[in-house]
């Protein structure tokens, strides 16, 4: 796929800046940012075509925000995980390691731990 992708109207060489998609179900034509991938039932259209654009007789044209403030779907991921992480309880500021943790010294505050060992079988 190259990187570029052109309007896929005849003949036009403008870079494409919209994805066309018919929403077959609906009778209707969604005009949004340009897609990330390429997929059936979606063209990629230029400025000036997707200006021009008219739907079909009986169909709806929904057009999207295209412009550079548009949240992205990184964007809201990351508004998504914020919101999370604010959800979560404080963590306890001494709790005490959990765990199956032996020590086997200490320095300073730092208490060294290693695993212990599951006890065989014999
Ligand atoms: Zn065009």
């Amino acid at each position: 796929m190259s990187p570029v992708r052109s309007c896929s109207r005849t003949a036009c060489r403008q870079p494409a800046v919209f994805t066309l998609t018919y929403v077959y179900a609906d009778s209707t034509a969604v005009l949004g940012p340009l897609a990330t991938y390429v997929e059936p039932h979606c063209y990629d259209l230029c400025a000036e075509h997707a200006e021009r654009l008219t739907a079909p007789r009986g169909w709806e044209v929904v057009r999207l925000p295209a412009e550079a403030g548009q949240p992205s779907a990184d964007d809201l991921e990351a508004l998504a995980n914020a919101v999370r992480e604010a959800a979560k309880p404080a963590p306890a500021q001494h709790a005490e390691p959990v765990g199956q943790g032996v020590e086997v010294g200490r320095r300073g505050h730092l208490r060294v731990l290693r695993s212990a060992q599951p006890e065989r079988e014999q």
